[in-house]
């Protein structure tokens, strides 16, 4: 086992994965979150530091759970996020559909799996991400 210091309170911690906080302040970035998730909510026009100051937290914790996929934006945002391989505007997530289809393809490709007996898919999938969104 690993032991860091909490990137938030400094204390010692015992460390496993993801971000470098203790408990304490993850169980307290978890909450911002939900702050942050509720006033893109009512707010969806918010610019990014409206958000930041209003919920107190910092602008790039905020693209980190974009990028996470753990909030997204709507169209009418303002709120700009660039593609990372091609620059295009993206509202969650690191990548464009476009590239996002061109890399799962190439992903398959290399795999160099039969293509010929694709499943169709079957309800639950696309069901459950536009619950996540709507909430
Ligand atoms: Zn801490
Ligand atoms: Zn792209």
């Amino acid at each position: 086992m690993e032991v860091r210091n909490c990137r938030g309170c400094g204390r010692l911690f015992n460390y496993l994965q993801g971000q470098p906080l203790c408990p304490g302040c993850l169980a307290e970035l978890e909450e911002k979150f939900q702050e942050v998730k509720e006033y893109l909510r009512v707010h969806p026009k918010a610019p990014l530091n409206e958000i930041a100051e209003t919920n107190e937290v910092s602008v790039k914790q905020i693209k980190q759970w974009v990028r996470e996929e753990r909030l997204a934006f709507t169209e009418e945002s303002q709120i700009t996020l660039e593609c990372e391989a091609c620059g295009a505007r993206v509202l969650s997530g690191r990548f464009c559909n476009n590239c996002r289809s061109h890399l799962q393809n190439e992903l398959s490709g290399a795999m160099k799996r039969p293509t010929a007996t694709v499943a169709p898919k079957k309800n639950g999938s696309t069901k459950d991400r536009m619950r996540f969104l709507d909430n």
